[in-house]
């Protein structure tokens, strides 16, 4: 893949690069900060919450991440955050702890047009990752933007929703899904 970042678009099931797992990265270069740049643009023209590389023909182990702040959800005292306050880039991102409480949530996809379903996943999350520059961070999450984190990192691994949905949603996405096949 030699596009320039500018050129990359939003891809769509079943293109093979969602299903394949993303390389990690080992160059912080300009070339990576555009690509994430471009992937925050193609997140918002979408009215997306979170984008990854393979989203946009990429197979880096990079997302993208932006999920507003809901009124009363306040960072808890134990430094959990429900929201970004802004775009993050996430490279190389690891979960290092996860809950024990699981919760499902109706979840969509970018590249998967008008499919929705209920997803269960722990309901907060711990992440790692490095920034555009190479830097550690560490984040702890719970709300929607755990949700998000997940979902995200599933996708560096080629996995998306239809293959956690449950069986109730995915009778009920069973033709869309096949009309997206169909191309
Ligand atoms: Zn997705």
């Amino acid at each position: 893949m030699n596009l320039s970042p500018d050129q990359l678009k939003l891809v769509l099931y079943p293109d093979a690069v969602l299903r394949a797992k993303a390389e990690p990265v080992s160059e912080f270069d300009d070339r990576l900060a555009g690509i994430a740049q471009r992937m925050i643009e193609i997140m918002r023209e979408e009215d997306g919450i979170g984008l990854a590389a393979p989203q946009a023909g990429v197979s880096i182990r990079v997302f993208v991440c932006d999920v507003p702040a809901h009124p009363g959800e306040q960072p808890g005292e134990d430094g959990v955050r429900f929201a970004t306050d802004g775009p993050i880039a996430f490279v190389n991102p690891t979960i290092i702890d996860s809950s024990d409480s699981r919760t499902s949530l109706e979840e969509g996809c970018l590249s998967l047009p008008d499919i929705r379903g209920d997803v269960i996943r722990p309901e907060a999350v711990t992440m790692t990752a490095q920034d555009l520059n190479g830097e550690s961070f560490k984040i702890r999450a719970g709300g929607l933007l755990a949700k998000c984190l997940q979902h995200e990192l599933d996708h560096l691994d080629g996995v998306l929703i239809i293959d956690k949905m449950s069986q109730m949603s995915r009778m009920k996405n069973r033709t869309k899904l096949r009309r997206l096949k169909q191309g």
